[in-house]
């Protein structure tokens, strides 16, 4: 069965087709920079010798429809596609950031679901509209297939009411559903599972915490191999200081945002989450920028990067608290898997907690998991590579050929 998966994200689409019997990923892609003036599109196809064939494309993508248009065509062209016909995809598996509380797991979307879905855009206003668009291109292009949305929220919903719940009045939980929900769920969930396999532990006994270091960042505490805690909460605002978003802050710097500089909640809403973490630390959003820029002797880079690494290691002593003692630390995503410099700063002083990184072993990459605890370390401290598109393809597969 030929699988599409879609991971649109606030400014980029990721994408992949899956062959799921034969366990082979035939095409996959990257659209940036999306309502940038430069945006690139990057198509591979891969063929059954091992080799790759590309291209990337520089141009402007105004919009995630256009996007998801030219993927649509990539897939079916002459040279570079691997369709003929749009009907050969049989099923699309769609990553939806937010489904509050109604979704613990993936689901065949139908309109209910995609209202439900609407329903959620105040919570996720950078990521579920991106999604519903990605749904509403999907349909269109390729109408025969099966549209199956695997959410973000779904792996937190197991976490206790105790850590979930905010301490407001109870009604705005009763009446309006406020409470953490968490996100990066299918990442969590798929780099947990991997590194139970991996340190030869049942999935449901994995104690660990996990550390998504992408654009967005967020950290989850597991217990049982269940989410018992995370840093994101009702929106991807809180935790994590992230890419150009703030992580958390005193609530009361929005009153006074609002209050004493006179700014409208949209302002303050762009502010938080687009103007602020590494950006607005350092007028910089790449971790690998801010790296180069750290080495150069950049002051605001290495503030930034000291602050990002602070944030991180209080969350590990908290998380330790709640989830230890720990079979795994696990840094994924962009910068967990390639950053040497985040992981050593994240763990530096965490010795007494049995936290040791080996620093030769940090600076060696290897494909797939690797482990960089030092010998005496009491906890394994592990790279493993997200497969977010994987764990949708597999969560799609399962609900469609169960049906
Ligand atoms: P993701 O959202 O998982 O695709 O991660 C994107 C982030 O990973 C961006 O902020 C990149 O700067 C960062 N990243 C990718 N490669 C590296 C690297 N070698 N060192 C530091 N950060 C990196």
């Amino acid at each position: 069965m030929k699988l599409l998966v879609i991971n649109t994200g606030s400014s980029s689409i990721k994408y992949k087709l899956f062959e799921m019997e034969e366990k082979k990923v035939m095409s996959a892609g990257l659209v940036e920079k999306i309502g940038e003036e430069q945006s690139r599109i990057k198509h591979q196809r891969f063929l059954s010798d091992g080799k790759v064939e590309e291209k990337t494309e520089d141009l402007a993508i105004k919009d995630h429809r256009v996007g998801l248009e030219m993927v649509g065509n990539l897939l079916q062209d002459e040279q570079l596609g691997v369709i003929k016909d749009p009907n050969e995809i049989k099923a699309v598996g769609h990553r939806v950031v937010h489904g509050g509380s109604r979704f613990s797991e993936a689901v065949i979307i139908n309109a209910e679901v995609k209202d439900a879905i609407h329903s959620l855009v105040t919570l996720a206003p950078l990521h579920n509209p991106p999604n519903l668009e990605g749904i509403a291109v999907a349909e269109e292009v390729f109408p025969q297939a099966k549209q199956v949305a695997v959410f973000d929220t779904a792996f937190h919903q197991s976490m206790p009411d105790y850590a979930f719940l905010y301490a407001i009045p109870k009604k705005y939980y009763q009446e309006h559903r406020i409470r953490v929900y968490g996100m990066h769920g299918t990442s969590h969930q798929y780099v947990a599972h991997q590194a139970a396999i991996h340190l030869g532990v049942l999935p449901h006994k994995l104690n660990a915490v996990s550390i998504h270091l992408g654009n967005g960042c967020s950290m989850t505490a597991i217990k049982n191999g269940k989410s018992v805690d995370t840093s994101m909460g009702l929106s991807p605002l809180p935790g994590l200081i992230m890419g150009t978003r703030s992580g958390d802050i005193d609530p009361a710097i929005i009153f006074y945002m609002g209050n004493k500089l006179n700014m409208s909640f949209e302002e303050i809403d762009r502010e938080l989450n687009k103007q602020s973490g590494l950006k607005g630390v350092a007028g910089e959003n790449d971790m690998r920028t801010i790296i180069e820029r750290v080495e150069e002797g950049d002051q605001e880079a290495s503030l930034a990067l000291e602050m990002y690494a602070y944030r991180i290691r209080k969350y590990i002593g908290a998380y330790l608290a709640i989830a230890g003692p720990l079979d795994a630390l696990i840094f994924t995503a962009g910068v967990g898997e390639n950053s040497t410099v985040v992981r050593e700063k994240a763990c530096q002083g965490l010795e007494h907690l049995g936290i040791i990184l080996n620093r030769a072993k940090n600076f060696q990459r290897q494909k797939g998991i690797q482990e960089i605890q030092d010998e005496v370390s009491t906890v394994k401290i592990l790279v493993v590579p997200t497969d977010e598109e994987l764990s949708i393809a597999e969560q799609t597969y399962q609900l469609v050929t169960s049906e």
